[in-house]
């Protein structure tokens, strides 16, 4: 081991907030800048569609109405990813928890590995800034990075910043028509969730109607007090 003998507990941090808040881009910055390990119940999710796995099959036409795919598929595929070794350094949960009950479940997860959760960033966007964010989201198909039409574009066209790949993906539920249902779930089964994490004090609000530099700024300072 190395040679400090007091342990800081590795962070649990978690991004909430609707559809085109803005999670993904800011989680894998987080998880460059500070080493932590990014998890996306939706890039799992997509993951097991892909492969054809039991949990795919049945999340895929829940997935494509833009509606929330069951407690006990997400969390069976959560529980198998935080057991991973990579996540002694620390998570930056994006996109989960989306229910109550499924933040009661990770609070259960984390107290049988002697964690907690330390620190919720809600991620504020009015509802009319998510069609245009959700209608020009795609990604590089090598490398994940995310981009958008106008608010992100690679410095030369058609070309990752991040591996030089070519190709990009845009994801099957980023249309307008999915839209409606997915803000209504979130609405309905995610926001109270701030609600629920305030009662603990761990809740810190974001502005993020703001530019993506500025929203960055505002997470790293977050994620270096939550550290200490
Ligand atoms: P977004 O980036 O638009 O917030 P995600 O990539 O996080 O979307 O999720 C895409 C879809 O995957 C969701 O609309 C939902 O169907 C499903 N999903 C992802 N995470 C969860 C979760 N924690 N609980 C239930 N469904 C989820
Ligand atoms: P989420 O994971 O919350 O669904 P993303 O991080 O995928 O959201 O962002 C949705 C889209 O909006 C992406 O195309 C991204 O490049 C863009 N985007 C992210 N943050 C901002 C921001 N602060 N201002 C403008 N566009 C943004
Ligand atoms: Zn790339």
């Amino acid at each position: 081991m190395g040679a400090a003998t007091t342990t800081t507990r590795a962070p649990v941090l978690i991004l909430l907030g609707p559809p085109g808040a803005g999670k993904g881009t800011q989680a894998r910055m987080l998880a460059e800048a500070f080493g932590l390990v990014q998890l996306s119940t939706g890039d799992m999710l997509r993951e097991a569609v892909a492969k054809g796995t039991e949990a795919g099959r049945a999340a895929k036409s829940v997935m494509e109405a833009g509606e929330l795919v069951s407690d006990e598929i997400v969390l069976a595929i959560l529980r198998d990813r935080l057991d991973a070794p990579d996540t002694g350094r620390g998570v930056i949960l994006d996109g989960f928890p989306r229910t109550e009950a499924q933040a009661e479940a990770l609070d259960d997860l984390l107290a049988a590995r002697d964690g907690r959760v330390d620190a919720v960033i809600a991620l504020e966007v009015e509802d009319d800034a998510m069609v245009a964010r959700i209608s020009g989201r795609y990604t590089c198909a090598n490398c994940g990075e995310g981009y958008h039409d106008t608010n992100k574009v690679p410095a030369v066209a058609g070309v990752c910043d991040k591996c030089g790949g070519t190709e990009f993906d845009r994801r099957a539920d980023d249309n307008a028509s999915t839209v409606a249902a997915r803000l209504a779930a979130y609405h309905d089964q995610t926001a109270p969730l701030i609600a629920y994490y305030d009662r603990r004090g761990v809740i810190q609000r974001v502005d993020a109607m703001q530019d993506i530099g500025a929203v960055a700024t505002a997470l790293n300072r977050i994620v270096e007090s939550a550290r200490r």
